[in-house]
Order: structure tokens, then C-alpha cells, then sequence
């Protein structure tokens, strides 16, 4: 069952591979902008609701001359990263060609248990990895990237350490728009602390403009405090940060 609009494939299911968000996003501006009332921009709008965890392409740089009508052929970008910086889970079958012939085999031989079946890599102990897609959520609405173990091609996400190590290797190798790109996903801390801390603004605005303080604010607020700070910061310090910005905007 494949998803289409206006004759465009955009994926299959809940994996929208033939379209980066941004694309959806330019072409339901250029359809409200053009009033094309023909055609129902709020058919395509729904694929941004983040309740529905929709999962699109990687925003490669290769795409963003393409037109909304062009099918995308960006070939999948794979890189080697050592497992001792990323936590790289695996299936528990994985398909093996030796001599020629194919096995099924109950594990990636990538995997811990492999290793502790015997299975040995023998040339280096980085594993290669391939860029999937971006997903978005509630929790993420700025999404987050998706990966595969190339070998075993179970899908998976990283954290914000192991985006920097991802985003450092990367601009390291020369790909600096891949690594611009690259996001994580937000841990269980950060959302509660993003949540707390939209709150926390809003009742501060209540007695003035009352300027509602969302929860993906906060979390842009949050990350952009870290990285100025260039650590974690606590809920305190973050709440301390926003008072003081309050009294300067007086
Ligand atoms: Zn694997």
C-alpha cells in the first residue's frame, strides 16, 4: 500500500522515503501560495501531524534542487563508526554470503553475541552504518535521525554523545552538510525538563502579553543554552536563565 498525492509517491505505510519533511513543507506553502484550491494541500498537511510518528527521507543536499514532480535518486550514504562511541543494536537474523552461497544466520555477526560465539571481524572493529530517514514525534518535533547496521539492517536512533561523535566524524570525513543534519533523539530528561520549563514560562508571562511558552520552545531554548554553555544545564539554571531574560526584555 503505497501513500500518493497527486499521482506522487511519497512511501509506503508509515515510512514516507520519497519525500524529506521539507520538501512537504515547501509544497504545501507553494499550493496555499499559488491557491491552488484544485488540489487539497490539507491531504498533505496531515503527514506533518506528529501524532502519527510519520518517517521521511534524509534531507541530503542532493535533493534540495529537485522539484516537488522529480523522483529523488539519492543513493544511501554509509559511514564506519567505532561501536565503542555508538551503541549499535542488531537483528537476531541476518543473511551471510560465504563462498558464495547464502546463509540465515540467528544473529548479526556484527553483534555482542556474535563475539561471544567466536565470530571474529577480522579487519577493523568499526562498524558500517547507513543513513535511513528522519522521524518526528510528539516528544521530537524537530525530529530525529534514524539509522541501520548495514549488515543486519536494524533500524535505530543515537543520543545527543552520540551525535556529537557522529557529527565530528562526519565533518572530519569532508560530508559537513550530512553532519549539519544529523540529529538525536531527546532523552527522557530532556523532554520532562522541556515540559517543566514550557510551563514554568507561561505562568511567568500570565500577568503580561501572556505569550504561550510551547514545549517545542523550551526544548529550542534548552538546546540552545547547552550548546552556548557548551554543557547540561539543570531545570534551575534553565529557569534562572529565563528570569534573567525576562527582566532584560522589560
Ligand atoms: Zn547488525
Amino acid at each position: 500500500m503505497g501513500e500518493y498525492f497527486n499521482n506522487k509517491k511519497l512511501g509506503t505505510g508509515r515510512q514516507l522515503m520519497d519525500v524529506s519533511r521539507n520538501q512537504l513543507i515547501n509544497e504545501i506553502k507553494f499550493l496555499k501560495d499559488t491557491k491552488q484550491c484544485n488540489t487539497n494541500y490539507r491531504t498533505l498537511e496531515n503527514y506533518l501531524d506528529l501524532k502519527l510518528n510519520f518517517i521521511f527521507r534524509f534531507p541530503y543536499e542532493e535533493e534540495l534542487n529537485n522539484s516537488w514532480d522529480e523522483d529523488n535518486l539519492v543513493k544511501d550514504f554509509s559511514f564506519s563508526v567505532n561501536p565503542e562511541f555508538v551503541e549499535i543494536p542488531h537483528n537476531e537474523n541476518t543473511l551471510a554470503d560465504i563462498c558464495g552461497d547464502t546463509y540465515k544466520l540467528p544473529f548479526c555477526p556484527l553483534s555482542k553475541k556474535a563475539k561471544e560465539l567466536g565470530v571474529v571481524k577480522r579487519n577493523d572493529s568499526n562498524i558500517s552504518i547507513t543513513i535511513f530517514g528522519e522521524e518526528y514525534s510528539e516528544d521530537n518535533p524537530d525530529g530525529f535521525t534514524l539509522f541501520t547496521c548495514t549488515t543486519c539492517e536494524k533500524i535505530f536512533c543515537i543520543d545527543k554523545k552520540e551525535s556529537l561523535y557522529v557529527k565530528k566524524l562526519l565533518n572530519k570525513m569532508g560530508y559537513s552538510y550530512i553532519a549539519s543534519c544529523i540529529k538525536y533523539k531527546n532523552s527522557e530528561e530532556m523532554i520532562s525538563m522541556a515540559k517543566e520549563l514550557s510551563e514554568y514560562a507561561t505562568k511567568l508571562d500570565i500577568n503580561r502579553d501572556s505569550l504561550t511558552y510551547t514545549y517545542q520552545d523550551a526544548l529550542k531554548f534548552i538546546k540552545i543554552q547547552e550548546e552556548e554553555d557548551d554543557r547540561n544545564l539543570t531545570l534551575d539554571e534553565l529557569k534562572e536563565i529565563l528570569d534573567d531574560k525576562k527582566f532584560c526584555c522589560c
